[in-house]
């Protein structure tokens, strides 16, 4: 379907979008990657005044290092972040999830910050994001600026905390430097959205783990830290037996979703599959 006409407008700065996005009203909608909002409007599930395109913001594209924090900006593609050596060295957890993102074609299009605005708890970085205490940094009217944490930031089933007239302008991840990381995605067909998804991050020393953070893909409305697996983990061996153990905690406080490709039940047994999984591949490649 072709999607009902708009106006169009490329702003160059954050002022001039949230200036253009201010003007439009609830009429106004904001243009990352497309990847998930040109179908939307090809389906006529929105059909907005005015389109946003925030592809030509340069500074939204930028990757740096800022002391402790990495810090990505919303307009980052997937690929772009995928491929940068200091995310890799100091937040691997992100580099094992964007790897499993999609196909290369969707992963050089759609940007970070789009897929973690658009909130779909079946998105891969919404759980690596949280698992890593990310901080959301959100522009709003007249200059103001926020910082939201990960823990904040998803709030429902396709709502973050960005708000209408709002833009996400970056993520800060803290250095997580010589933390072992996994992602284990659970697909029927390879490409597909997580049926569910497991993000572990550990720092092991002398084989014990000395800190752990896991996060759960499409195990609720929104991305879920597993924090009674956290605690379990702690002062454990990196042992096949203690760190089953500790992810039978998994489905704890968690409410999946049942379709089509497995019911309620089933997604809790899967989240504590590659909870340990996932948690021992991490501690493998704990430096
Ligand atoms: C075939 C296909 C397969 C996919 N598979 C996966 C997958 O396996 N795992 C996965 O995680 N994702 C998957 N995706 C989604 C992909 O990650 C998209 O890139 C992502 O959902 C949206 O990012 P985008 O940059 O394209 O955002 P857009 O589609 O442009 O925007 C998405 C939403 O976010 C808003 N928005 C975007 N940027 C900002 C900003 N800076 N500030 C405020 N609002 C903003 C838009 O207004 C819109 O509402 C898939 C997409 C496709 C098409």
């Amino acid at each position: 379907m072709i999607p009902a006409q708009f106006d169009y407008v490329a702003p160059t700065t954050v002022a001039e979008a949230l200036t253009a996005l201010a003007e439009a009203g609830d009429e106004g909608k904001v243009l990352a990657g497309g990847q998930s909002l040109l179908p939307i409007l090809r389906m006529r599930l929105n059909s907005p005044e005015k389109v946003i395109d925030l592809g030509r913001i340069a500074e939204l594209r930028e990757i740096s290092e800022d002391g402790d924090s990495i810090v990505i900006g919303a307009m980052a593609t997937h690929d772009a972040v995928l491929r940068d050596q200091s995310v890799a060295q100091h937040a691997a957890l992100l580099t094992r999830t964007l790897a499993e993102v999609a196909d290369p074609q969707v992963r050089h299009r759609g940007t970070v910050g789009g897929a973690l605005v658009h909130a779909d708890p079946a998105g891969d970085l919404g759980a690596a994001a949280l698992a890593l205490d990310a901080s959301f940094v959100i522009a709003g009217q007249g200059g103001a600026t926020r910082a939201v944490p990960a823990s904040e930031f998803f709030v429902d089933l396709f709502e973050s905390a960005v708000g209408d007239d709002e833009l996400l302008t970056q993520i800060r991840v803290p250095k997580h430097t010589g933390w072992g990381a996994h992602y284990e995605k659970f697909v029927r067909v390879v490409h597909q959205w997580a049926i569910v998804a497991v993000a572990a991050t550990v720092r092991v020393e002398g084989g014990t783990i000395a800190e752990a953070r896991v996060g759960l893909t499409n195990m609720g409305s929104t991305p879920l830290r597993a924090t009674a697996v956290e605690q379990a983990l702690v002062g454990k061996p990196a042992t096949d037996d203690a760190v089953r153990e500790a992810a039978a905690a998994a489905a704890e406080g968690t409410n999946p979703p049942s379709d089509l490709n497995g019911d309620a039940d089933y997604r809790k047994h899967l989240a504590t599959v590659l909870t340990r999984r996932a948690v021992l591949a991490a501690a493998g490649g704990a430096a």
